[in-house]
């Protein structure tokens, strides 16, 4: 979706109005703000940065709304973040705690090794031939994949249970995608992304929203539907980066979502797991990982906090985190689509409106393109 501006209506206080104040918003605003443009930004938390919003507990920036760490392989898109915030370089290597056996991830030599005691890549991937799935067809959900891809024992210990807690749902009821986000090597190597660039902007991600909206008008604790009207009429253009489901009163039914609650806890203790991020990868333990915020960026502070993140399904009031991209909700979201391409005055974009999977640089590209 390309935003076009017509000749300035003085009708309007404003030429763009920006709902939600993520880093969709955040983006276009500033590119429009650049361009002359009179923008506004409002977001209905009491906070700029959507998602990406962090918070400082004496000298640790804490990711509020779970771990965010920015990889891309796009230098435009690295170059454009690098402009508002310095960057620490960083290599997210998270581990899997499995009834209490740790396990290094992504899945690598490493992982292989820990599980079967193998230390070539010849030995792993006889291991996996052994016990993998065999299938003649493009695998149909996200068991078949997994199981096809990596075999039993990583299944059931690695992907199963945090995948059935993380989505509420079994994994042959879920996308084959979704575990393809995640690299398979045959090398030692746990790096989780595969991407030319990854980093933590020093400070957190409040500085880079911030350098976005400089200048710009924000309204926040403003929900756009409380006076959808009113707001309508200041703007020549609205940009909604909200739920395309609630844009249109859920008239055709409600998209589904996944939320999650954070259980966040400062504890007096230096350290308390050694590393950014571990998943609990069991069923049985409620929580899906905890994020020891400090290993982002360490300061040597004396305490640490730590954050635990329990999914749960979303309901009307729940942030809406993830996206259910399966066949029902991809067929429903078609229908909104429709209505949306259909619109002049408003325009669409983020996780919520595209209704997708979006990590950061890709919500970035999204956003540069647009304006
Ligand atoms: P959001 O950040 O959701 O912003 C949308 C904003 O719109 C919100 O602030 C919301 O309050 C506001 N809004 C919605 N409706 C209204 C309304 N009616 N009125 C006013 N305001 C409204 N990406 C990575 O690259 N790396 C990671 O490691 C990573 N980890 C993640 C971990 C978790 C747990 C989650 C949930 C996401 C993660 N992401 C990660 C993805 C990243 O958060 C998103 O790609 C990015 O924040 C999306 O930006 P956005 O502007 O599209 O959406
Ligand atoms: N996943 C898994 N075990 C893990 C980590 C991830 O099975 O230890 C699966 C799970 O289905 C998850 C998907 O891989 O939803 C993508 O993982 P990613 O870390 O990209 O999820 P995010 O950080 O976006 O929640």
């Amino acid at each position: 979706m390309h935003f076009e501006f017509c000749i300035l209506n003085s009708a309007f206080k404003y030429d763009l109005l920006v709902v939600g104040a993520g880093l969709y918003g955040a983006v276009v605003a500033y590119r429009a703000h650049k361009a002359g443009k009179r923008v506004l930004v409002i977001d209905r938390r009491s906070h700029t940065g959507g998602n990406c919003y962090c918070e400082e507990n004496k000298g640790i920036f804490v990711h509020k709304y779970g771990a965010h760490i920015f990889h891309t392989s796009n230098k435009e898109v690295w170059d454009f973040v690098n402009q508002f915030v310095e960057f620490k370089p960083f290599i997210h290597s998270p581990l899997a705690n499995y009834k209490g056996e740790i396990y290094p991830l992504p899945f690598n030599l490493n992982t292989f090794d820990a599980l079967w005691g193998v230390k070539s890549a010849e030995e792993a991937k006889a291991k996996i031939e052994e016990q993998r799935l065999h299938i003649d067809h493009e695998p149909a959900n996200l068991e078949e994949q997994a199981l096809s891809l990596v075999g039993k024992d990583i299944f059931e210990k690695l992907i199963k249970g945090y995948t059935e807690k993380q989505w509420g749902r079994s994994c042959e009821e879920l996308p084959a995608w979704i575990i393809r986000r995640l690299p398979l090597r045959f090398e030692r190597n746990n790096n989780y992304f595969n991407d030319t660039y990854q980093g933590i902007p020093v400070g957190g991600y409040n500085p880079l929203i911030e350098g976005l909206l400089e200048g710009v008008e924000v309204r926040l604790d403003t929900d756009y539907f409380d006076h959808r009207e009113e707001f309508d009429a200041m703007a020549e253009k609205v940009l909604y980066t909200g739920e395309l489901d609630r844009f249109y009163n859920y008239r055709f039914g409600k998209l589904e979502y996944r939320s999650l609650r954070f259980e966040e806890e400062q504890l007096s203790q230096k350290d308390f797991q050694g590393a950014a991020v571990v998943n609990y990868t069991d069923r049985e333990t409620p929580f899906t990982r905890i994020i020891e915020h400090k290993h982002f960026e360490d300061r040597g502070m004396d305490h640490t906090v730590i954050t635990r993140e329990y999914p749960m399904e979303w309901s009307e009031g729940a942030e809406p985190y993830y996206p259910i991209n399966d066949e029902r909700n991809t067929a429903l979201y078609a229908k909104y689509r429709a209505l949306a391409d259909a619109e002049t005055k408003y325009l669409f974009g983020g996780r919520l409106a595209d209704y997708k999977y979006y990590d950061m640089h890709q919500v970035i590209e999204k956003a540069l393109k647009s304006f």
